[in-house]
């Protein structure tokens, strides 16, 4: 019931338009089934063994997401359960995925993960990076690629002010590809960003996907 009771509350907070990634890394099938049961549909996981094992005992209607650092060789595993990729960071990998793809004859879409943040751990390009990597020659030589917008986290801060900066300039550069190497194309229109803690800040500053864990399932158990 408190799962139920938790995404209720929060689909009553999200606005119109903005897609809810129920992300259950780490928590158990009955917590992701009691999600389900809810109405819930998409989920977000972040370790591919642990989507795969899942994707086998849930529903086939369930549509995952991978958003955690996606590792080469994990690629092949994956594929065939993902319907969306949000963590694509480096070209190597995009060009992986390109190819495996292909190799089952699937399209697949993915985001491009920004690196905004202030803390030097994380994955992503800088914007200026991903500015340079996306031209319409790579766009055009991804065939199995989809590439449907781009995704990004906030600082880990209590700076409101500084978390929404974050998420501004990860917007301005969709905003930059959108107006550019993508215009005209309706496919490139997810912008995936805003956690439990933030995501007010990030759908106010433009996300039209948001991830979020704690306040669906609870704290994880590492
Ligand atoms: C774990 C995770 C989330 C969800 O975090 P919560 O704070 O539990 O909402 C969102 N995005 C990514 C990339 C994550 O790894």
């Amino acid at each position: 019931m408190r799962i139920r009771n938790n995404l209720q509350r929060l689909n009553g907070l999200i606005p119109e338009g903005v897609e809810l990634v129920a992300v259950s890394k780490f928590h158990p099938l009955e917590a992701l089934t009691e999600a389900y049961e809810a109405g819930q549909r998409v989920f977000g996981e972040s370790r591919a063994n642990e989507l795969c094992s899942k994707a086998k005992d849930m529903p086939a209607d369930v549509k995952w997401h991978f958003i955690g650092h996606l590792q080469t060789n994990k690629v092949r595993q994956i594929l065939p359960h993902v319907e969306l990729i949000h963590s694509v960071d480096s070209e190597k990998l995009l060009r992986l995925i390109d190819a495996e793809a292909s190799r089952i004859d699937r399209k697949v879409k993915v985001l491009l993960q920004l690196h905004v943040a202030q803390e030097e751990t994380k994955y992503g390009f800088s914007p200026a990076e991903l500015m340079d990597l996306v031209t319409p020659e790579l766009v055009s030589e991804l065939r199995n690629v989809e590439i449907a917008g781009v995704m990004g986290m906030a600082s880990n801060v209590d700076d409101d002010e500084r978390v929404r900066e974050d998420f501004h300039a990860i917007r301005a550069v969709f905003d930059q590809l959108k107006a550019g190497v993508f215009a005209g194309d309706d496919s490139f229109r997810t912008v995936s960003m805003g956690m439990s803690h933030d995501w007010p800040i990030a759908v106010a500053e433009g996300a039209n996907m948001v991830r979020v864990g704690t306040t669906i399932f609870g704290e994880r158990e590492y």
